[in-house]
């Protein structure tokens, strides 16, 4: 029997597990930690029966992910919620940026010429996101199954977000835009800054800004579950620090990032892989606060206290400034905060009156210094009193974030800056961006293409290119 071994059990290991284990090959997965799911795993850290996800949280494009889909994760018990609204904005006057699941709704919010604008811009890309996503959730250097299509949603990915925010005029759409477009990590001023957000949008207003039922963790529960009922092996609590301690196999694919990819296997990458993989530039970083905060956070913009998600850092410039310094070092008194109140969509993540809180604030890579305070003071800037509610709290560094796991070295939480090289073709260069050059060996990572989030897509990228290279070899 053909087999694979995985190393790593983030979603995209999983994905790319479960998938390989789908089309009968003989999988084994071999796990660091404890417990499977890397970024997508839920621990009650704070108050006994409050459950806060560790890293991701919110997930728009894991939804409509066509390898999740694949997998039939529904099978396995993972059931998608959405709140009443999606994000926020809110700026310092009440008022906010308000994105609901509908784009009609959501341009009838903005209103006016931004309304018209808001529509144009995502409803033709909306109506085709199953299409799109197929293109626009893989490698770049391949043939597109939908050409026109991928060309008019591609043409304004390539605009800075401050070029594309000019499409609107009042400072709640902007901010809304920019909020999302720091997702980033970038300046907002960089060539191909829009294509996350539009991404992120375009996805969300499909699928919703989701959450997973009982935590992401159910995510990789799910996963895990496929895999299994596919005949796959997991063994956890196994950190690989050398290639020979991988099980021979006839493929194996790594959900590492390339720097480690470079020291396990050294001299038997071409060197000019090894060069690229010890080159791969990092991104800023993520200080991550979790709240139990009493009644919730009283937001004084009402749409605010039933979003799963809001983005504090006040108008586009103010937004565009924060990921300026943080990108070049520097720690912004008040950076830009994401607030996620996943319990909105998911009740059942709550203590009683006692709600899960999650905030992370954008900090330079590697920054040691504490971000509490500020994080705080965002918060009180937009939810006067908010302080008063808070019953516990929990801090996870960035170097926190990257104990155990490289993938999120120096809190660097998308696994490699997005730069418009890496942004458009992963960690190098080259038409198969999950091969590593050694034969049979493939990266399957969120440093490869699509690139972050617990869609599990890189998985099944490098799913594909390992299947391929079977096929290819000779019998
Ligand atoms: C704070 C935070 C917030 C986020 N928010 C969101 C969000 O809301 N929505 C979203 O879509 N994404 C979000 N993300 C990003 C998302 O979590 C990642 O993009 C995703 O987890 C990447 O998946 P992966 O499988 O590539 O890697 P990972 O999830 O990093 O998994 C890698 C796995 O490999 C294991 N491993 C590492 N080294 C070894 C080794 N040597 N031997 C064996 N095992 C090893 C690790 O323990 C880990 O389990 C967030 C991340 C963070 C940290």
């Amino acid at each position: 029997m053909t087999s694979a071994v995985i190393v790593g059990g983030g979603p995209n290991g999983l994905a790319a597990a479960a998938l390989l284990a789908k089309e009968g090959l003989d999988v084994t997965l071999l796990e660091a930690a404890d417990e499977v799911g890397g970024g997508t795993r839920s621990h009650e850290a704070i108050v006994p029966g409050l459950l806060h996800d560790h890293c991701s949280a919110i997930h728009p494009m894991a939804v409509t992910s066509p390898a999740l889909r694949a997998l039939g994760l529904e099978r396995h018990g993972l059931r998608w919620r959405t709140a009443d609204v999606d994000c926020t904005h809110p700026l310092d006057d009440g008022s906010a940026g308000v994105l609901l699941r509908s784009v009609e709704e959501t341009a009838r919010l903005l209103g006016g010429t931004d309304g018209d604008r808001y529509r144009a811009l995502f409803a033709p890309s909306v109506r085709a996101w199953d299409a799109l996503a197929e293109d626009t959730m893989g490698p770049l250097l391949r043939v597109p199954a939908h050409p026109l299509l991928l060309a008019r949603f591609g043409l304004p990915t390539a605009l800075p977000a401050t070029v594309l925010a000019r499409l609107f005029g009042t400072p709640q759409a902007r901010a809304l835009w920019a909020g999302v477009a720091a997702h980033n990590f970038r300046p907002l001023s960089r060539p191909f800054t829009s294509a996350i957000p539009l991404g992120i949008l375009t996805a969300g207003h499909a699928a919703g800004w989701a959450v997973a039922e009982g935590g992401s963790r159910s995510i990789a529960a799910a996963l895990e579950g496929a895999l299994r009922a596919y005949g796959g092996v997991v063994r956890t609590g196994v950190r690989v620090t050398d290639a020979a301690q991988i099980p021979p196999a006839d493929v194996t694919l790594l959900d590492l990032d390339p720097g480690q990819v470079a020291a396990l296997y050294g001299d038997r990458l071409p060197g000019r892989v090894r060069r690229a993989y010890r080159r791969f530039r990092r991104a800023p970083g993520a200080f991550k606060l979790d709240l139990a905060v009493e009644g919730g956070v009283p937001w004084t913009n009402e749409p605010s206290r039933r979003a799963v998600t809001v983005h504090l850092g006040g108008p586009l410039a103010e937004v565009a400034g924060l990921e300026r310094e943080v990108v070049a070092g520097r720690m912004p008194e008040r950076p830009f905060v994401l607030v996620g109140q996943q319990y909105l969509a998911d009740p059942s993540r709550s203590a009683g009156d006692v709600h899960p809180v999650f905030t992370y604030a954008h900090v330079p890579h590697g920054y040691d210094g504490n971000a509490t305070e500020a994080i705080l003071g965002q918060l009180e800037r937009f939810a006067p009193g908010v302080r008063e509610r808070v019953v516990g709290m929990r801090v996870t560094r960035p170097l926190d974030f990257a104990a155990g796991n490289p993938n999120f070295a120096g809190g660097d939480i998308i696994t490699g800056a997005k730069t418009i090289p890496q942004l458009l073709l992963g960690p190098r260069p080259a038409f198969d961006p999950y091969a590593t050059g050694v034969p049979g060996v493939f990266l399957c990572s969120a440093a490869t293409p699509p690139g972050p989030g617990a869609h599990g897509m890189c998985g099944a990228g490098a799913a594909a290119s390992a299947l391929r290279h079977l096929g290819a070899r000779p019998a």
